[in-house]
């Protein structure tokens, strides 16, 4: 099997030659350049001949595409500082007022930056790697981030716990569905197999699970269901322990849920096994700061528990830090190859 044939075969719960791999790394591709940060991420060029080379050096399965959490945002104009040591970042709300979402339009992804810079990548990649690799090109953010990010995180927390206006509360998660379904479109047009969306805000770490269940879920679903209706293959993530709303994250119908450490992994199979196909869960503290022992055993482990019945990719469980070590890569995409459970 190539990697579009492994990773097909894990999505559909049949049985691949071994577990698929990813990587979320593209802060450690865009320092290993050695060019600034803020040029790779600003210039499609550049981030796409970045992950070619990662690919090239460390042969995973599935390429993770994206700017980083601040792109959906920029190009709604907010304002974005792009950071030397990390991904850019999105501090300053762009509406005072709740209301303030009726005047907001969709952008167009292919003339809005950054989302033309991304758009371009993936041609790219698309191209250079001709059908060898799965390309999952990340619409980050999903509706509750990106609401977050243009309301402002606490304004937005405050909106949703007071409950004043519910209405709008609604209109600006449905607005920011619609820009990232606008941009999902866009990338699988220019080449993506998949997207994905991030929504770390929405997860229990943030947002308790019956907010959860009021407000982001039935945007998240509505999305699922657009996007599916298309053919397009959505993947999830949310940061952190994703068990207290682990069946609602579910039944949004997203094909694959990414997932981290934090979460119980052999509790969380349980509930997605032959639903949802389950990406991750390697710390990405222990993969920039362990051994390739350690990353090994942690790689190992997460097989076991998530690789029966298939429906599991093996990768980190959040973005990789800008200074990963690559031995440590190396050991994580080496580990699917070693424990192969079918
Ligand atoms: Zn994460």
């Amino acid at each position: 099997m190539n990697s579009i044939e492994r990773i097909d075969a894990t999505i559909h719960f049949r049985r691949p030659d071994r577990v698929p791999v990813d990587l979320h790394n593209f802060q450690p591709a865009a320092r290993a350049t050695g060019l600034p940060l803020p040029e790779v991420f600003r210039d499609g060029a550049l981030l796409a001949e970045a992950m070619l080379v990662a690919w090239r050096e460390f042969g995973h399965d599935m390429i993770l595409l994206e700017n980083g959490t601040a792109c959906n945002a920029q190009a709604c104009g907010a304002t974005v500082t792009y950071m030397d040591n990390s991904a850019p970042v999105s501090h300053t709300a762009l509406i005072k007022e709740l209301k303030d979402v009726l005047t907001l339009e969709v952008p167009d992804p292919y003339r809005a930056f950054p989302m033309c810079e991304i758009l371009k990548a993936t041609r790219i990649l698309a191209k250079e790697t001709a059908g060898q690799v799965w390309i999952c090109a990340r619409a980050d953010q999903g509706p509750m981030d990106l609401a977050a990010q243009l309301r402002g995180l606490d304004d937005f927390m405050l909106d949703i716990a007071e409950n004043e206006e519910p209405g709008l509360v609604d209109a600006l998660l449905d607005y920011c569905r619609r820009v990232a379904t606008r941009y999902a479109i866009a990338l699988i047009e220019c080449g993506g197999h998949s997207t994905s969306i991030g929504e770390p805000v929405a997860g229990p770490d943030m947002l308790s699970p019956k907010h959860y269940r009021q407000y982001p879920w039935k945007h998240e679903k509505r999305m699922v269901d657009e996007l599916k209706a298309r053919g397009i293959i959505l993947h999830n993530h949310i940061c952190g322990n994703t068990l207290p709303i682990a069946d609602d994250f579910i039944a949004t119908g997203a094909q694959v849920l990414e997932i981290d450490h934090k979460s119980d992994a052999r509790a969380l199979k349980e509930k997605a096994r032959g639903k949802t196909t389950l990406l991750g869960n390697i710390n990405t503290g222990l993969l920039h700061s362990g051994t390739p022992c350690q990353v090994e055993d942690a790689c190992r482990e997460a097989i076991e528990v998530m690789a029966p019945d298939y429906g599991f990719i093996l990768g980190p469980g959040c973005a990789l830090g800008t200074d990963t070590p690559a031995d440590n890569i190396h050991a994580l995409v080496e580990a699917a190859r070693k424990y192969n459970p079918y």
